[in-house]
C-alpha cells in the first residue's frame, strides 16, 4: 500500500518508507493512498477463523509495500499474546472488548503491531529509535512493546512529575532499551521536542529516528484488524445492517475504522461518540471545524479539544463529502448519561464498562433513536478501556467495588527518570547522545 501526505497527492512513498521517515516535508501526516482491496478474503472467513489466521492472511495485502509476503504474516501473527472479544449483548448490540492487552487499553494492538514491525525494518542496523511524547498508559503500553526489541531504544518524553507504570529493569542504565526523561514542560512541549528532534536530520540520521505517537500511520494501520475481526464474527449472525460506535478522542480509531471499511469491510455506518467536547461533531455534520476550550468530564480519554487526527479526517471529507456525511454520525453524551449507562449495562447484561465505552453505547442508542434504526441494526460498542481503570469511577456508578487486577494497579506505580531537561531541543539530543 502505497501513502501520501494529507497535504498532497504526491509523492506516493511505499508502506516502509511512511513508516519509518513519519513526518512528510510539507508538514502533513500521511495517509494511505491507494488502497488494499480485501473483499474477497474477509468473504472466505468467518466465526470460525482465529484471530491469528485471519492476521496472517490479510496482512500482506493491507502492509503490502516493502515487505514480503510472507514476513508480513510473520509478524502479524507474532504481534499479540492477546486477541479481542466480542460479547454479544442482545439482538441490537454487541460489545468488542479490546482492553486484553498488558495496559488495558486498545491502544496495545496499534503499538505492539508497530513495534514487532519496527523491528524487522531496523534489521540490519547498528542504533534505531523511537523518542514518543509520553502521556499515562499509552508510553507504558509503549515501553511493554519495545521492552527488549532488538537494536531499538525507545526514548519517552514525559511532562514534570507524571512518570509511572513502568519497569525500572527495562531502563538503559540497567541494561535495557527504554529511556524515560522528564521534560520541565507540558505535554505539547513534549510532543513539540518529538517534531523538531525527528526534523533535525541530522540526529535523526545518527541514531535512525522515528516516532511511535499517532502522527506514525504504522500504528494507525493495524488497527483496522480488530473491526475486521468484530465483522467475521458477526457477519453470518444477524441479518442486519452492522454499525460500530467508537469513543473518538483523537480520533484514530474511528479512522482506523474508515480505512476498514474502504478496504471493503461492508458497514452501514460509523457513530463518532463524543463527550461534551464535541466540536469536531460540528465539522462532521458539514460545518466549519472551530475548537471549543477543553471541559474536564468523566471520560478523560476523549477530552481533546483539538483532535491530532484532524488532518487525516479532513483529507476523507474532502474526497467524499457526500459519502462521508452518510456513514459517520455524531453523537455528544454528557457525564449523568455516562454513569446511567455504566449502571445499566451492568444491570441488564452483567458486565463493566468503562466511561469510554459507556459514551458510546449513549450514542449508539441516540442514534438508533433518532435515526429509527432500532429492529433492523446490529451496532458493535468498541470497548477501548479496561473497566477496573477505573475502578472508583465504575464503582460508584453500579454501587459496589469492583476487582482491579495487579497488572493495572501497577499502571499506577511512580519511577524516576533517566534524565530531567529544559523543554529544548539540544538538551533532548544530549540527554540522549550521554545514554550511549
Ligand atoms: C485513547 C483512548 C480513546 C480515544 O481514542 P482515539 O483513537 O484517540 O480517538 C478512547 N478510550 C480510551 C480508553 C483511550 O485510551
Amino acid at each position: 500500500m502505497q501513502f501520501r501526505s494529507t497535504k498532497s497527492k504526491f509523492p506516493l512513498v511505499p508502506y516502509k518508507d511512511a513508516v519509518l521517515n513519519c513526518l512528510p516535508d510539507d508538514g502533513g501526516l500521511y495517509v494511505p493512498d491507494q488502497t488494499a482491496d480485501i473483499r474477497e478474503l474477509l468473504f472466505s472467513m468467518n466465526e470460525k477463523t482465529t484471530f491469528n489466521d485471519m492476521l496472517s492472511a490479510l496482512a500482506p495485502s493491507i502492509l503490502e509495500g516493502g515487505i514480503s509476503p510472507a514476513e508480513a504474516s510473520k509478524i502479524a501473527a507474532s504481534a499479540y499474546n492477546y486477541e479481542p472479544e466480542l460479547v454479544n449483548l442482545d439482538e441490537n448490540y454487541s460489545i468488542l472488548k479490546l482492553y486484553n492487552g498488558p495496559t488495558g487499553i486498545f491502544k496495545d494492538y496499534g503499538i505492539a503491531f508497530l513495534s514487532a514491525i519496527l523491528e524487522e525494518f531496523f534489521k540490519g542496523r547498528e542504533q534505531s529509535m523511537i523518542v514518543s511524547a509520553a502521556r499515562a498508559d499509552t508510553a507504558v503500553s509503549m515501553a511493554h512493546a519495545f521492552n527488549g526489541r532488538k537494536g531499538i531504544s525507545l526514548v519517552l518524553l514525559y511532562p514534570s512529575g507524571q512518570i509511572r507504570g513502568l519497569d525500572p529493569s527495562s531502563f538503559v542504565q540497567n541494561g535495557g532499551n527504554i529511556i524515560p526523561i522528564q521534560v520541565k514542560g507540558t505535554f505539547d512541549d513534549c510532543q513539540r521536542l518529538v517534531v523538531e528532534t525527528i526534523k533535525d536530520r541530522e540526529f535523526s540520521a545518527r541514531y535512525n529516528v522515528t516516532s511511535a505517537n499517532t502522527i506514525n500511520p504504522g500504528r494507525l494501520l493495524p488497527q483496522v484488524f480488530y473491526y475486521l475481526y468484530a465483522f467475521i464474527q458477526i457477519k453470518n449472525k444477524y441479518n442486519k445492517d452492522l454499525f460500530f460506535s467508537v469513543p473518538c478522542g483523537n480520533f484514530g480509531n474511528l479512522i482506523a475504522g474508515l480505512y476498514a471499511w474502504k478496504f471493503g469491510m461492508p458497514v452501514n455506518g460509523f457513530i463518532a461518540a463524543m463527550n461534551i467536547n464535541n466540536a469536531f461533531g460540528d465539522y462532521i455534520r458539514g460545518n466549519k471545524f472551530r475548537p471549543k476550550p477543553l471541559i474536564t468530564t468523566k471520560s478523560p480519554s476523549l477530552d481533546v479539544s483539538f483532535p491530532l487526527n484532524y488532518e487525516r479526517l479532513a483529507s476523507f471529507y474532502e474526497e467524499a463529502p457526500a459519502i462521508m456525511r452518510n456513514i459517520v454520525y455524531p453523537a455528544s453524551i454528557n457525564d449523568d448519561l455516562t454513569m446511567q449507562i455504566i449502571e445499566q449495562i451492568y444491570k441488564n447484561y452483567g458486565i463493566h464498562v468503562d466511561s469510554n465505552t459507556a459514551v458510546a453505547f449513549a450514542a449508539a442508542q441516540e442514534i438508533s433513536s433518532e435515526y429509527k434504526l432500532s429492529g433492523h441494526t446490529h451496532t458493535v460498542v468498541l470497548a477501548t478501556g479496561h473497566p477496573a481503570r477505573e475502578a472508583s469511577l465504575a464503582g460508584d456508578a453500579v454501587g459496589k467495588s469492583i476487582k482491579v487486577p495487579e497488572s493495572i494497579q501497577a499502571l499506577q506505580k511512580r519511577c524516576d527518570p533517566v534524565a530531567i531537561i529544559q523543554p529544548q531541543l539540544d538538551a533532548v539530543e544530549s540527554a540522549i547522545a550521554s545514554c550511549f
